[in-house]
C-alpha cells in the first residue's frame, strides 16, 4: 500500500474515535452503574456460583476442612480477567465460613499504617479481601508477609534512639486476594497463598443461565433464544451478560414491551455496535489496525497500543484475553499475530503468505 494512503486509512480508523474502557459498554471493569444495581445479583452462596467448576470443587474442600478443624481457611489467591466474579468469590467463602469479610484493593492501601489498621479490626476467622493486589506498594507488602504467615505485625516507632518496636500479634484472619495479572505478583506474596485458584471465561451455555438468574431477579422476562443471543455476545464475562441483559431491556421496553426475544436482542445489541462475536467497535478497529496496518503482524504491544491510543494493559488486561480465547489473536515472542479468522470477520482477503501459527480456524 502507497505510504500515503497508508497513513490517510490509519488517520480515519483513529478518527472513528476510541472509546475510553470507562464509557465502553463491553467494558469487564466494574463501573458505578454496576455497583448500584450488581448487590442483588452477586450470588451469595457457593450453591448459587454459577460455572467454575474445579475451582468451586476445591474451595468446598478447603472451606469444610477448615470449618471441621475449626481453623480459619488458609489464604487464597484468585486470577483471572476483570468481571469473573473473583469478588464474588471472596464474598460467599466469607458467607460459608459465617465470617465477615472487609473488602479493600493495591491502590487503595497507601501506607504501612493503612494496612495495620485494617489488619488490627478484624476479628478471628474473618476474610480480608485485597483487590488488585499485585498493585500494593513494596512497603506494604513487606508487612503482609508476617501478618500472613505468623499473624503479627512489628511496628516501629520513633527514631533514633527514641525508636521502640512493637510485636503486635493479630486475629488469625483468611486474606482472599484478586489479581488479573499473576505474573506481576512478587514472589514471596505468590509463595504465601496456600490455594491459588484460576478463574476461566464462561461458556455460552453458563452465561446464558447466569443471565437467566439476573432476569428473574430484576423481573425482566427474556425467552430461551434471547438469552442465548445475549449469552454468545457477552465475552465470556458474567458482568458483562449483565451489563447487556439491562440495556437491552431498556430497548425491549421502548419497542412496545413484552419479553426479550431473540429479535429484540439482536437489535438492540446491533444497536449497541455488540456485534455477535461480542465484538465492538473498539475491537474491530484494533483488529483492523492489525490487519491492514501489520500486514497481521507480528506487532509488538507497545507498538499496537500506541497506534490506537490505548494503554498497553488495557489491551492486555480487557481486549486480549477474549480474542485469544476465539481464536482471532496469537502471542508470539515478536509480538501479537492476527489468524485468519479475524481476515474473515472483517470481511478481509487475507494474504497469501499468512504464517502457519496464525491459521488456527478454517
Ligand atoms: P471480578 O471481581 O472478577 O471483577 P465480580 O465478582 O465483581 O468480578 O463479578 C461481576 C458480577 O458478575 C457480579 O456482581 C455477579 O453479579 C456476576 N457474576 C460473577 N460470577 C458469577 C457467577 N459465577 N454466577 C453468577 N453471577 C456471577
Amino acid at each position: 500500500m502507497p505510504q500515503n494512503l497508508a497513513v490517510r486509512g490509519m488517520n480515519r480508523i483513529l478518527e472513528a474515535g476510541f472509546e475510553s474502557e470507562d464509557d465502553r459498554i463491553l467494558s469487564p471493569a466494574l463501573t458505578h452503574e454496576d455497583e448500584d444495581n450488581e448487590n442483588p445479583l452477586r450470588p451469595k452462596r457457593i450453591s448459587e456460583y454459577i460455572g467454575q467448576d474445579k475451582v468451586k470443587e476445591n474451595l468446598s474442600i478447603f472451606i469444610e476442612a477448615a470449618r471441621l478443624r475449626g481453623e480459619p481457611l488458609d489464604h487464597v489467591l484468585l486470577y483471572g480477567p476483570p468481571g469473573l466474579g473473583k469478588t464474588t468469590l471472596a464474598t460467599i467463602v466469607a458467607n460459608e465460613l459465617k465470617v465477615n469479610i472487609r473488602i479493600t484493593s493495591g491502590p487503595a492501601i497507601e501506607r504501612p499504617g493503612d494496612l495495620a489498621a485494617l489488619l488490627t479490626n478484624l476479628n478471628q476467622g474473618d476474610v480480608l479481601f485485597i483487590d488488585e493486589i499485585h498493585r500494593l506498594s513494596r512497603s506494604v507488602e513487606e508487612i503482609l508477609y508476617p501478618s500472613m504467615e505468623d499473624f503479627a505485625i512489628d511496628i516501629i516507632t520513633g527514631k533514633g534512639q527514641m525508636a521502640a518496636s512493637y510485636h503486635l500479634p493479630l486475629p488469625k484472619f483468611t486474606l482472599v486476594g484478586a489479581t488479573t495479572r499473576a505474573g506481576q505478583l512478587t514472589a514471596p506474596l505468590r509463595d504465601r497463598f496456600g490455594v491459588v485458584l484460576r478463574l476461566e471465561m464462561y461458556t455460552k451455555e453458563q452465561l446464558k443461565i447466569i443471565i437467566e438468574r439476573s432476569a428473574k431477579i430484576l423481573k425482566i422476562k427474556i425467552t430461551d433464544e434471547g438469552a442465548l443471543e445475549l449469552a454468545s455476545r457477552s465475552r465470556g464475562t458474567p458482568r458483562i451478560a449483565n451489563r447487556l441483559l439491562k440495556r437491552v431491556r431498556d430497548f425491549a421496553q421502548v419497542l412496545g414491551g413484552g419479553a426479550i426475544d431473540q429479535d429484540k436482542a439482536k437489535l438492540a445489541l446491533n444497536k449497541l455496535e455488540v456485534d455477535e462475536l461480542g465484538l465492538d467497535a473498539n475491537d474491530r478497529r484494533m483488529l483492523e489496525m492489525l490487519v491492514k496496518f501489520y500486514n497481521g503482524g507480528p506487532v509488538g504491544l507497545e507498538t499496537l497500543a500506541a497506534s490506537i491510543g490505548e494503554e498497553a494493559v488495557t489491551i492486555e488486561e480487557v481486549y486480549e484475553p477474549y480474542l485469544m480465547q476465539i481464536g482471532f489473536l496469537t502471542r508470539t515472542p515478536r509480538g501479537r499475530c492476527a489468524t485468519c479468522a479475524v481476515y474473515a470477520h472483517l470481511g478481509i482477503k487475507p494474504p497469501a503468505s499468512i504464517p502457519e501459527q496464525q491459521v488456527l480456524l478454517d
